[in-house]
């Protein structure tokens, strides 16, 4: 099995994995890779040198520029924006300028929220549509709002989980949906504004 390629889109690359399909209109740059059984979806853009994992989708009109690497089994919603420079300027451009941003496994980044340049976000971790994410989010915190605030934390299922109960310097929490249990350290714990 071999990865697909609408007749439309443009790849420049041979560094895609089985199963992967890359629909209409998307442009994938030379020295891209991307991992198995992705989803590129229409006229999305994957800039030079961007890693992506397996597992991977990629929703309509989304740019994954240089400097962004996106571990496996992420959801990157319809028309989310990364950017790679902190201070553009039109007249200053050079490729030293770049900072990078990391997406850890299993995250997820609602339709339309943008991803300022230079954090990491956390394994499955959950951006709320339309957010503007300016520093790190943690392993399953769920952030939303400009700038995003920590807001709660999210099981790898989807759902929000519940606090149950501290234990010294660890916070359990639970999915009422899927019964899942996790610990999260009390000092990341406190950041969480309602
Ligand atoms: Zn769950």
């Amino acid at each position: 099995m071999a990865f697909y390629t609408h007749p439309t889109a443009v790849v420049e690359t041979d560094n895609i994995g089985d199963g992967t399909k890359i629909w209409h209109f998307a442009h994938v740059r030379e020295g891209a890779t991307i991992g198995k059984n992705c989803i590129v979806g229409k006229s999305v853009y994957i800039d030079t040198e961007v890693e992506i994992g397996s597992g991977v989708k990629i929703q309509n009109f989304v740019s994954v520029y240089k400097g962004v690497r996106i571990e496996d089994d992420v959801f990157v919603g319809p028309s989310v924006t990364f950017t790679n420079d902190l201070y553009p300027r039109a007249f200053l451009w050079d490729e030293d300028t770049i900072t990078p941003t990391l997406v850890k496994t299993g995250a997820s980044i609602g339709a339309n929220a943008t991803i300022i340049c230079g954090v990491t976000i956390g394994n499955y971790a959950m951006i709320g549509a339309g957010a503007v994410v300016t520093k790190d989010v943690p392993d399953y915190g769920f952030v939303w709002g400009n700038p995003a605030r920590l807001k709660g934390f999210v099981c790898p299922c989807g759902m929000k989980l519940q606090y149950k109960e501290k234990k010294g310097e660890t916070v359990i929490l639970e999915c009422l949906h899927c019964e899942k249990e996790l610990k999260i350290a009390l000092k990341i714990y406190k950041d969480v504004r309602d």
